[in-house]
């Protein structure tokens, strides 16, 4: 069977954890990417909870969250808890309640309540507080990410096309993440 790490156009980063899901799906868009003469990298495969949280706190610290959480600056347990208006919640749902009202798209480290109202940056619909949001499809191995820093609606543009046509099987859904600079693709 060929292998992602053999891929010439849509590369694997090298820390990149790969599953039976997600694998043949890569390589499958490999040639999609060589069709359309553009190099892109998948950034992320599967995550644990570490990873999760690491990723929470990089994009936290991307969107300037560490002038209102000053904590962010040292070595800070995102576990630890902190009080929001009279209630105490570990830090990691304060920020990524935060990163969701300011469209920035990221799944909790497990499934949990939302603390602040935001619009969905792609669905465009109200999420009211203490809605659930599951934890992300990471964890299941069934989900990855190809960075899209530039090019995004070119790059989306080859994934959909590949799914639409059915030259690639095993894709269920696409979304892009224009404040994570990347495209979310879900497989069976
Ligand atoms: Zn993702």
């Amino acid at each position: 069977m060929a292998k992602a790490a053999d891929n010439k156009w849509l590369r694997v980063n090298p820390d990149v954890v790969l599953s039976p899901a997600i694998e043949p799906v890569i390589v499958a868009l490999d040639g999609e990417f060589e069709r359309a003469q553009l190099l892109a990298f998948v950034t992320s495969g599967v995550r644990d909870r570490q990873k999760q949280l690491a990723a929470i706190r990089n994009y936290a610290m991307d969107n300037g969250l560490r002038a209102e959480f000053p904590v962010l600056n040292g070595s800070a347990d995102l576990d630890a808890q902190v009080v929001v208006g009279t209630q105490m919640f570990p830090l990691w749902q304060v920020l990524w309640s935060r990163l969701l009202t300011m469209g920035v798209l990221i799944n909790p480290p497990q499934r949990a309540p939302v603390l602040f109202r935001y619009q969905h940056p792609v669905r465009k619909v109200w999420i009211e507080p203490g809605t659930v949001i599951p934890a992300s499809a990471h964890f299941y191995g069934t989900a990855f990410d190809v960075g899209a820093r530039t090019q995004l609606d070119e790059k989306l543009a080859v994934i959909e096309t590949a799914k639409l046509t059915g030259r690639v099987q095993g894709i269920i859904g696409i979304t892009p993440e224009h404040a994570n600079h990347a495209i979310h693709i879900d497989c069976v």
